[in-house]
């Protein structure tokens, strides 16, 4: 049986699956792992499904972290219709192209060759696809890791498979994101007449030290290869719409991108010993979205590394740009851990599309790094 990772990208696209449902692409997936001798199964909750796939129990040990799901095609018209894969002019386009069934179809393709191709070799390989990534991600990664990490050995390390590449396959390995940290502070004053000052207290005129105070603090100078973490309000609200009433409470929300030098913690004591400091009377609700991950160790980047530069003659650079991932869920387990895939111009667009040949050159990448991990043991 071939295991070719176009055919199967195609198949992939075919299914429907805006989040969270898998519309089948989970059955297909789970028939070529089973077919090449993995132990396959599902640990769903509510709509969302999740596929486990494992081969093989000694060390070293590689995770493959992916989602199947896609976010809807949009009302704009699209060149050809987003669920039927279409090639044209060297691409391949619907729906998933780039985030991330190109992914998911090469990585699943390299793992059943290798297998096939070495099937008494010494370590494992397994898989953990959710339908649920796209959308709040309760039911996805993070539920399914929760249910394997008490049976489960860890992984050495693990490639998520999300759109790395900014213009070339194989420029870009995201060894790393940010953290995201969402607050809306509520800053309490005292409701009346503009015309009697003694008797209020107006929440408006305390946000004026608060915002130059937040928005000049230097809250560290980068951390590694991370940039310095930031602040943003990104809305104030306060007033009752009547020109002679002081209002009650002034609202901001705020988001802060932060580094591996903060925890949330650190940043919520930080921001409320500053609201402290100025005497405000507040509230805060905090909402920890994501915390940040920095791939731990050379492990898996410098076989990953050798094996795109092999492919793409490419040496690709080491970023941790970009928004959040389930990667945030999976360092809790496995902390050597990289994000690697397609080019990402086309993610949650109209007319998404992948190179055809870098759907071939990914699954080659793939299967190289295997190679690396499990065959060439020079690399120490
Ligand atoms: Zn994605």
């Amino acid at each position: 049986m071939s295991y070719d990772a176009i055919s199967l990208t195609k198949s992939l696209i075919q299914c429907p699956s805006v989040t969270p449902s898998d519309a089948g692409c989970l059955d297909i997936l789970t028939k070529a792992l089973t077919d090449a001798g993995f132990q396959c199964r599902e640990i769903n909750r509510g709509e969302t499904k999740n596929l486990w796939a494992k081969i093989g129990a000694s060390q070293p040990s590689i995770l493959f972290c992916g989602h199947v799901d896609v976010v809807p095609a949009g009302s704009a018209p699209w060149k050809f219709p987003p669920f039927e894969p279409t090639e044209s002019e060297g691409y391949l386009y619907g729906r998933g192209a780039q985030d991330m069934k190109t992914s998911d179809a090469a990585f699943t393709a390299a793992a059943c060759r290798f297998v096939l191709e070495y099937p008494n070799f010494n370590g494992s390989i397994s898989f953990l696809i959710t339908s649920d990534e796209e959308g709040d991600g309760r039911d996805g990664t993070k539920f399914a890791l929760e249910a394997l990490m008490k049976t489960e050995e860890a992984p050495m390390c693990c490639i998520v498979g999300e759109p790395s590449c900014s213009v070339k396959l194989g420029d870009t390995i995201k060894n790393g994101r940010r953290g995201s940290l969402n607050g809306k502070l509520i800053l309490k004053g005292i409701q009346g007449h503009v015309a009697y000052p003694e008797k209020v207290k107006n929440p408006i005129h305390m946000v004026g030290p608060l915002i130059s105070r937040l928005s000049s603090e230097v809250w560290d100078e980068g951390f590694g290869p991370f940039p310095p973490t930031s602040f943003q309000i990104s809305n104030i609200h306060a007033g009752t719409g009547a020109v002679n009433v002081v209002p009650p409470v002034c609202e901001i929300t705020f988001n802060i991108r932060y580094n591996p030098a903060h925890t949330a913690k650190s940043l919520e004591e930080k921001i409320e010993s500053i609201c402290r400091g100025l005497g405000l009377d507040y509230s805060v609700a905090w909402q920890e979205s994501a915390e940040p991950f920095f791939a731990q160790g050379t492990f898996l980047t410098s076989r990953l590394s050798k094996a795109i530069t092999a492919v793409t003659g490419i040496e690709p650079v080491l970023s941790t740009s970009g928004g959040t991932s389930d990667g945030r869920f999976v360092k809790n387990w496995c902390p050597d851990i990289v994000e690697f895939g397609p080019t990402n111009d086309r993610i949650h667009k109209i007319d998404e599309r992948v190179e055809l040949s870098q759907i071939s050159d990914l699954a080659e990448i793939y299967y190289q790094t295997l190679r690396n991990i499990f065959l060439d043991q020079t690399h120490e």
